[in-house]
């Protein structure tokens, strides 16, 4: 049942794409949190935290169900959809049926009015959300919602169009297969400024916002999940947009060691680790 993550490194294909798509929606599941097991260190010197930092991700794992049938090579379903830190990315797939119990509306701005889906976020996520933007308020910086949940149904969606539209190997390139996306987690939200400019696109990054977002969010438990210079470990490109919640203690570990979700599980693609 449970598969060390060291083998789930038969990427056939390392491809850039967005993780965003940014269509119509965002999905995203949650349940059960699982924080990582570890023991915090009481830091002495920085090379001893290094050390236990990268003994502590070799004890991690990503648990798989091996009882189902990939749906491409290379791709595993995950046992622990509902964890709170899970790694979904293009080696790891959500499971077809997995649905977020606990989304509910965080009380913040999005750059549109609707109550709909892709507002959505799983209930710890959407407080931290909160939170986070309250203590931006202060700071004098102004968030906005862009894209939170997508359901599966909606990526499924989504894919289909770009299937029939390009074609299943060029739609790959820049949209995440159904499970694969990080919005199906209920746990990634899209943001942008208050005043919606620049929502989804690069310069984003040139904002205060983005500043203030890559130098606090993991005090909220967000980590911005596709960091400059780290493409090739997570397969996307830079996004500054996109933050995922994995809980403060996981977010603070990965903004402290300059890392990724990928390395905090010890989980990069050998692709990666030769380039
Ligand atoms: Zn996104």
């Amino acid at each position: 049942m449970l598969k060390p993550i060291f083998t789930a490194t038969a990427l056939s294909s390392f491809i850039l794409l967005s993780g965003c798509s940014f269509d119509q929606s965002g999905d995203d599941k949650k349940e059960p949190k699982e924080e990582h097991p570890s023991s915090h260190h009481t830091e002495t010197a920085k090379d001893d935290t290094k050390e236990k930092d990268s003994k502590e991700s070799a004890q991690r794992q990503v648990e798989v169900d091996e009882t189902v049938k990939p749906a491409q090579a290379g791709l595993q379903t995950l046992a622990n959809p509902g964890s709170i830190p899970v790694l979904v990315n293009k080696q790891y797939s959500l499971p077809e049926d997995y649905k977020p119990e606990d989304l509910i509306y965080p009380k913040v701005d999005f750059i549109f009015q609707d109550k709909i889906e892709k507002r959505m976020m799983r209930k710890e996520a959407a407080i931290a959300l909160e939170r986070l933007f309250q203590a931006a308020e202060k700071d004098n910086m102004h968030f906005a919602g862009v894209s939170a949940y997508r359901s599966h149904q909606t990526q499924i969606t989504v894919f289909n169009n770009y299937v029939a539209k390009d074609g299943e190997e060029k739609a790959k390139t820049y949209s995440a297969m159904p499970g694969t996306s990080e919005h199906e987690t209920g746990l990634a939200i899209d943001v942008t400024t208050h005043d919606g400019a620049c929502a989804a696109q690069d310069c984003f990054g040139d904002t205060n916002e983005a500043a203030w977002l890559a130098e606090h969010a993991h005090e909220f438990g967000f980590i911005i999940r596709y960091p400059e210079g780290k493409e090739n470990i997570t397969g996307y490109k830079y996004e500054p947009w996109h933050i995922r919640y994995i809980g403060v203690d996981a977010a603070t570990e990965i903004f402290k060691t300059k890392s990724t979700l990928e390395e905090y599980y010890n989980a990069v693609p050998v692709e990666a680790v030769d380039k």
